[in-house]
């Protein structure tokens, strides 16, 4: 049975690229059947906020990434941890360590003027027919792990494919502090074996981390998930992503008008592909899923085409649904959505043309204000007399038409011929008189929305 999980840190700003982390273990859990798991890794105090989680849960629920568990913090689960390294203590899988800070670094100090790696030397690591220094007074050790001597960690990454380290590489973990808190590296094992995760799907900034929690598994009795790490995500000039240069945050999209579906889209295609399909559905994207397709390179983040994306989600959107999601936008704007024309038709008119929920906002805008009161002067200077006559007779044709984008279309048409005019020639000045500019959508389809009624009183005002 399949079980994956995000372990993010609430550490702050959470970008595109974090998401990600949580779409493909989802995919994977839902692809396969299985579980999928949201796993706070809170312990590091200093850094973590509330704040953060609240982005983190957020995020996910407005992307649609459905829980089987969790939340489920780390620092509910202190004691576990404790306890294992108790355990790990008494069986000698790990043993206690009272090097100073100022004794570390003195080694460390020698082995880099040695060209050595710094490492740990096992002084306080027992061994058969060895004699440990005499314990210091007063001194808190830390608990390390005692990794094993010669050989490798070999596993078969999903992404990067076979990789093997040598165990000589590898010193001993702390995997406690003088406090008795447990440390990170410590915790992420306990927590995969606890809550049977079989698959591992993080970011490659983690493959360092792997074989030492595989070591501290396989010590302790486990079988280690199948890792797949996955590339990071760059920003659009190549750099690791981060809201220093730039990044925009989960929120960040949503405020600015992004459909969570077309968010969706654009992860998923951040690191993996079906083909060349572009735009596919949350369940075509589950059903394709694979660790197989995932990119090997690192991803680039590409603004553009979010936006594209967006704008083939809004097009292509129900209009209800549209209208719905983007109320709250026009209300931020201060448009009234009940008192004016049908706010679904509004919508409507305006999602081909719009890149956003904060477009279509805008453009709703005009046909919430009040009819326009246009002085003679301004009147004047947009309405030509010569094109009054034509007017007349097109608020007649308009009162006897079928009020359909059709009906409209074909008034226009008949006063036209009639007046032996062009379309612009007529549209511009009906397009003033309906709301003092000329910068609308198509005029057959405004006078649908902005119903005959309240188009004949507009136009009537400026044929006096
Ligand atoms: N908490 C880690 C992070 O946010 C992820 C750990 C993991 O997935 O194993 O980078």
């Amino acid at each position: 049975h399949i079980r994956t999980r995000f372990a993010p840190s609430p550490t702050g700003f959470i970008h595109l690229g974090n998401l990600r982390s949580a779409l493909y273990p989802w995919a994977f859990a839902r692809h396969n059947k299985g579980d999928f798991i949201l796993r706070i890794e809170d312990t590091d105090l200093e850094r973590s906020t509330q704040e953060a989680v609240d982005v983190i849960i957020e995020g996910m629920a407005w992307l649609g990434l459905d829980l089987d568990e969790g939340p489920i913090y780390q620092m509910q689960r202190i004691d576990r941890y404790r306890e294992v390294v108790k355990q790990m203590l008494e069986s000698g899988l790990a043993y206690p360590c009272y090097m100073s800070e100022e004794e570390l670094n003195q080694l460390r100090d020698q082995q880099m003027a040695n060209k050595e790696k710094p490492r740990y030397n096992g002084l306080w690591r027992p061994e058969p027919g060895k004699t440990l220094p005499p314990v210091p007074e007063g001194v808190n050790p830390v608990i390390r792990f005692k990794n094993p001597i010669g050989g490798s960690v070999i596993w078969n990454d999903a992404v990067k494919g076979q990789i093997e380290i040598s165990n000589d590489e590898l010193d001993d973990l702390v995997i406690a502090r003088p406090d008795g808190t447990p440390t990170y590296n410590f915790c992420v094992v306990i927590d995969d074996m606890d809550m049977k995760i079989t698959h591992v799907i993080r970011g490659d900034d983690h493959v360092n981390n792997t074989p030492r929690q595989i070591n501290i598994m396989k010590a302790l009795g486990g079988t280690p998930p199948i890792y797949a790490h996955l590339p990071t995500v760059l920003n659009d000039s190549g750099e690791k992503m981060s809201k220093r240069n730039g990044a925009m945050s989960v929120r960040d999209y949503q405020k600015a008008g992004y459909l969570p579906e077309a968010i969706l889209n654009y992860l998923a295609r951040l690191g993996w592909s079906h083909g060349d399909a572009e735009v596919f559905t949350k369940e075509q994207f589950v059903g394709w899923f694979d660790l197989e397709s995932l990119g090997r390179s690192p991803a680039q983040h590409n603004p553009e085409k979010l936006l594209w994306l967006n704008h083939q989600y809004i097009q292509n959107a129900d209009p209800e649904k549209l209208a719905a999601a983007t109320k709250p936008f026009a209300h931020d704007l201060g448009i009234d959505t009940e008192s004016g024309p049908d706010f679904v038709k509004v919508v409507g008119l305006l999602k081909d043309r719009a890149n956003t929920l904060i477009e279509i906002a805008e453009g709703a805008k005009l046909f919430y204000l009040p009819a326009p009161d246009l002085c003679a002067d301004q009147i004047k200077e947009n309405i030509s007399e010569s094109v009054v006559p034509a007017l007349k007779d097109l608020v007649i044709a308009i009162s006897s038409a079928e009020p359909t984008k059709e009906g409209y279309a074909a008034a226009f048409k008949q006063v036209l011929a009639q007046h032996q005019l062009k379309m612009p020639a007529l549209a511009m000045p009906v397009r003033y008189a309906l709301f003092a500019t000329t910068q609308t959508p198509a005029i057959d389809s405004v006078l649908v929305v902005l119903g005959k009624e309240e188009a004949i009183q507009r136009l009537s005002k400026v044929i006096q």
